[in-house]
């Protein structure tokens, strides 16, 4: 069994690595942001809970997100294992997810930061507001404040992964292909 967190800032291509990873290797491919927009879509209670809060570049409060994730992850038997994407995002889900997994007989096999440039990462992500209908990819100042978010509450994870051995760093600018390429190399090597 294998199990990924793929880190990145907003626009770092998570998703689409993801959505990569899970057809090559046959894994669950969980994105706690996808969840939210589902239950944001469908007006369930947990949707109007959070609406605001990611319309406006903040993070979930860690009891719901955690919450979310582990209902999720317990839909699946027998699987080869998952891919968390944008999740964990703060150390304290960290520590859940390790505890949660460890619960299941399972854990981490290692984490892949994706990194490019904010510079770059706000160019893609106004493109990709332009058609992605997402609320919180349309206002530059939101964008900004996801970044922060990110630096602030998700960076120290870095060190929380480190200290297992477990993290790992790509450059995640350049043609989809490649940057796919160096996940490969990562998994298939570590
Ligand atoms: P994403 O699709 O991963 O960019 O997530 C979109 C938004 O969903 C984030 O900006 C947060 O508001 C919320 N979100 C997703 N995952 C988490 C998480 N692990 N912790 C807190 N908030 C999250």
């Amino acid at each position: 069994m294998i199990n990924i967190v793929i880190f990145g800032k907003p626009g770092a291509g998570k998703g689409t690595q993801a959505e990569f990873l899970k057809s090559k290797y046959n894994l669950i491919h969980i994105s706690t942001g996808d969840l939210f927009r589902h239950h944001i879509s469908n007006k369930t209670s947990m949707g109007l809970k959070v609406t605001s809060i990611i319309k406006n570049g903040d993070l979930v409060p860690d009891k719901l997100t955690i919450d979310i994730l582990e209902n999720e992850v317990k839909k699946y038997n027998n699987t080869n294992g998952f891919i968390f994407d944008g999740f964990p995002r703060t150390i304290n889900q960290a520590k859940k997810l390790d505890d949660f997994l460890k619960s299941l007989s399972m854990q981490i096999s290692f984490t892949i930061a994706l990194e490019a440039d904010d510079e770059i990462l706000l160019h893609r992500l106004l493109k990709r507001g332009e058609t992605s209908g997402r609320s919180d990819d349309i206002n530059k100042v939101k964008i900004l404040n996801r970044f922060q978010e990110y630096n602030e509450k998700t960076l120290p994870l870095k060190e929380f992964y480190s200290k297992q051995n477990k993290f790992f760093t790509i450059n995640g600018v350049g043609d989809i292909k490649v940057i796919s390429e160096r996940l490969i190399s990562i998994i298939e090597n570590s």
